[in-house]
């Protein structure tokens, strides 16, 4: 059962009542809500494996009936020792938190259960959202196991792998003549306009992607044995995700599992990097940036129209005794091909991003040799067009020989060349 006692104002500080209505920013002020709880309703430890899915931790989420719940397995995703990043890296101990072994294949799958669950459960015909990205997809998957209307509104010439998985999905896409702040506020304006249609968008415009972000803590929590890292390293766009994870530990704290918590990376790509700016000029607010000019899609946001998201990240990201960084292109990329080759983990761009960052916070003697950290790779390499990018080579002909000499060539296969007639009969079999 949840525990949920009030849904509160981070701004002015109404309370109101969680109910089965879908809260959006406050009626009062338009301030972020955020869930509270009564913790003495919880139990230690919050988690039990009679649920599926994110629904595991029930009793720290909003309340969904349980006839109402949509689960595909979401969450629940390895943590994994990196020991090669360690050695290159020069830290004790480094694990990546894997998201992209979510059903859609990214951690977007844990907000999207929620929201369309919260969605169906108060009544929608339709959810909606602004995404032609991750949080799209995983709209697409959780609409069609609720068996609701999905409708995804992105900018003119949008395609690609993502907009294929929607379609798949039976999302009605629907192209404008515009950007993506355009079609964030068209779909804000119809979500509030039309009875039944819900905007399920992953922003702070609803508290449900903090309250399913808050899951990977737990998760990371109990994988550690009950131990909280130093350092827990996430790619940010407006920073859902960061806020959600922090308040998880916080969470954990107040119910006396725990007395640490970790300090928080936010890493931006540099072509894209308005939360980073505004940390390193130690700036109280963060300004909206402008073109973006980054090929790390999942984490490319400008703010445009609401940098008081942002600033509400980096409250979070000091709040925590944290950092934000901005990484360039080359060095993510340089990351991304690191963490298939030497770990096995196969990431888009934005997914990357915290391990160039943990270089970069290792050169500048910012994490310790002694620490413990967590990378969130939020996001799988398949539907990154980078990957799509990334050249073949030639083609050789069907013969053992012709392909023993073009390894020989990239100094794969040292001399092991066949002889010229064994390897011609070979090549018949
Ligand atoms: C959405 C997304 C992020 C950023 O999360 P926010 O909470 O929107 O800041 C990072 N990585 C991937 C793969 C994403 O899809
Ligand atoms: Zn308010």
């Amino acid at each position: 059962m949840s525990a949920a006692e009030g849904v509160a104002c981070t701004a002015c500080g109404q309370v109101y009542s969680v109910s089965s209505r879908f809260w959006y920013t406050c009626p009062n002020c338009g301030g972020i809500l955020e869930v509270r709880y009564a913790l003495n309703h919880v139990s230690r430890p919050p988690w039990s494996n009679e649920c599926n899915g994110i629904w595991r931790f029930e009793s720290l989420l909003p309340p969904v009936p349980k006839t109402q719940r949509i689960s595909l397995g979401e969450g629940n995703t390895p943590l994994v020792r990196c020991s090669t990043l360690e050695k290159q890296l020069g830290v004790n101990s480094v694990w990546c938190k894997v998201e992209a072994t979510n059903p859609t294949g990214s951690f977007k799958d844990r907000l999207l259960a929620l929201l369309v669950s919260q969605a169906r459960s108060c009544g929608a015909t339709t959810v909606i959202t602004a995404s032609s990205g991750n949080a799209g997809t995983s709209m697409g998957a959780y609409a069609a196991r609720a068996t609701l209307r999905a409708v995804a509104v992105v900018p003119e010439g949008t395609s690609g792998p993502r907009v294929s998985q929607m379609l798949a999905y039976g999302v009605q896409v629907v192209q404008i003549k515009g950007h993506v702040a355009q079609a964030y506020d068209v779909v804000q304006w119809i979500s509030r306009q039309i009875p039944g249609w819900i905007n399920v968008g992953s922003t702070f415009l609803t508290p449900y992607a903090v309250e399913a972000s808050k899951t990977i803590a737990y998760e990371v929590f109990e994988q550690l044995g009950g131990q909280v890292p130093s350092w827990v390293v996430v790619p940010v766009a407006a920073g859902p995700i960061l806020v959600g994870i922090l308040k998880g530990f916080e969470e954990l704290r107040a119910l006396g599992l725990t007395s640490g918590l970790p300090r928080m990376v936010a890493v931006q790509a540099e072509g894209c990097a308005p939360i980073a700016r505004a940390f390193s000029t130690a700036a109280r607010e963060v300004i909206p940036w402008g073109k973006p000019t980054t090929l790390v899609q999942s984490i490319a946001d400008p703010l445009e129209g609401y940098p008081q998201d942002g600033t509400h990240t980096l409250n979070a990201i000091r709040r925590s005794n944290g950092i934000a960084v901005a990484i360039p292109d080359a060095a993510i990329q340089e990351a991304a091909c690191l963490l298939a080759k030497d770990e096995g983990i196969f990431a888009e761009l934005a997914a990357a991003a915290p391990i160039a960052a943990l270089r970069w916070l290792r050169d500048h003697d910012v994490v310790a040799r002694k620490e413990t950290v967590v990378c969130v790779v939020t996001g799988h390499g398949a539907k990154d067009e980078f990957w799509g990018r990334v050249p073949m080579g030639p083609v050789v002909d069907a013969s053992p020989r012709a392909v023993l000499e073009f390894l020989r060539e990239v100094s794969l296969a040292g001399t092991a060349a066949p002889e010229g007639d064994a390897a011609a009969s070979q090549s018949k079999g």
